[in-house]
């Protein structure tokens, strides 16, 4: 539970923001109710209630897209209603809301909700049986702050946004090759096999290491196999579908995850790629590169770890064999 606050920032922000909105609401919706102000308490309940459900259905169905939305809209309409109800008495109070909103949904998205609460608690004042303003001074300085508070937090909400995202693809992606990094390899996995034990979708995991890397170092220098292995990621990408991935395992070692592939089509895919970096990629001298790879379907994986060693064992059959080979894992010939 607290990895996946740690791991899941909406989701721990709406949790965050749910705690604290049904914490702060519940002795006023108490108080509303026992002094006779049904309405307001009422709508302080509807606040608590939507919080709970919202929280509740971002940690049971992983989505918090909705239910932050949800929690918003709530939130900005239940503020309109109760300024109505008790007028500037509770003002102060649409500040703090406004951050709340801009931790519950994207950044635009808050930014628009807002304006329309504003506008609606502004045009209430206009209409003939609400006042909620004390006079003209009070409502400009309401519309002056609540834009400026609006616009700024729009603003650092949304360079939080970026920055973020930038964070997520420098963490994901190896700077060097383009490759995935392993950091999302384990999720992936684990993935494929879910969806192989629930729907009995087969996947593939191929597992290839460039043969004698060292002595290509040691002949032509580091830099030269910097190169190489810059142009076998866009190679390996340019044979695979949209819907694998390739991901850097170690120094030359990359994993390629086939999703959908039977292990006869994925043989044939592995031939295809070995003969690819044989004849398409070579080195300084004109001399070619080889490489050998250890096949292994998700039918005989238990967990991510043995569908990982099957491959690197047939890997390491591939190497012992005499390299430039592609070798299928031992488990899937006894099916
Ligand atoms: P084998 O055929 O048995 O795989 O022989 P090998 O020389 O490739 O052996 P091994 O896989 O153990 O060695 C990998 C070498 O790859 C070691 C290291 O010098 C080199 N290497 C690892 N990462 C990088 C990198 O980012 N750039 C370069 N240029 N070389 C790297
Ligand atoms: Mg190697
Ligand atoms: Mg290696």
């Amino acid at each position: 539970m607290l990895q996946r606050l740690k791991n899941d920032f909406h989701l721990s922000m709406i949790t965050l923001v749910g705690v604290i909105a049904s914490g702060t609401l519940l002795p006023y919706a108490l108080f509303r109710i026992a002094t006779g102000n049904y309405l307001v308490g009422l709508v302080d309940l509807l606040m608590i209630a939507v919080s709970a459900f919202s929280v509740l259905m971002a940690w049971h169905t992983g989505d918090t897209e909705r239910p932050g939305f949800l929690m918003a809209a709530v939130f900005c309409f239940g503020a309109v209603l109760v300024c109505m109800k008790l007028g500037q008495d509770v003002l102060f109070w649409i500040y703090p809301l406004m951050v709340f909103i801009f931790f519950l949904v994207a950044p635009i998205k808050a930014l628009l909700l807002l304006l329309l609460m504003v506008c609606a608690i502004v045009s209430l004042n206009f209409s003939d049986h609400t006042v909620i303003f004390a006079n003209n001074f009070q409502l400009m300085a309401f519309i002056t702050t609540t834009l400026i508070t609006s616009i700024f937090a729009y603003i650092f909400a949304y360079r939080t946004h970026l920055q973020r995202q930038e964070l997520r693809r420098l963490a994901t992606t190896d700077p060097l090759t383009g490759a995935a990094t392993r950091h999302s390899l384990t999720d992936e996995l684990n993935y494929a096999i879910q969806h192989y034990q629930q729907k009995a979708v087969v996947s593939g995991l191929m597992l290839l290491d460039l043969d004698h890397f060292k002595r290509i170092n040691d002949n032509f220098g580091h830099q030269t196999g910097d190169q190489i292995l810059s142009q076998l990621v866009p190679l390996l990408k340019q044979m695979i579908r949209q819907q694998d991935s390739v991901f850097r395992y170690g120094g030359e070692e990359f994993v390629l995850l086939i999703r959908e592939i039977q292990l006869a089509d994925l043989h044939r895919l592995a031939e295809k790629i070995r003969h690819a970096v044989w004849h398409q990629l070579a080195l300084p001298d004109g001399s070619a590169l080889t490489t050998s790879i250890g096949i292994a379907t998700v039918q005989h994986a238990k967990d991510w770890e043995s569908w990982m060693q099957s491959a690197d064992v047939a890997l390491y059959q591939a190497k012992h064999n005499g390299r430039n080979q592609v070798v299928i894992a031992q488990a899937e010939h006894h099916s």
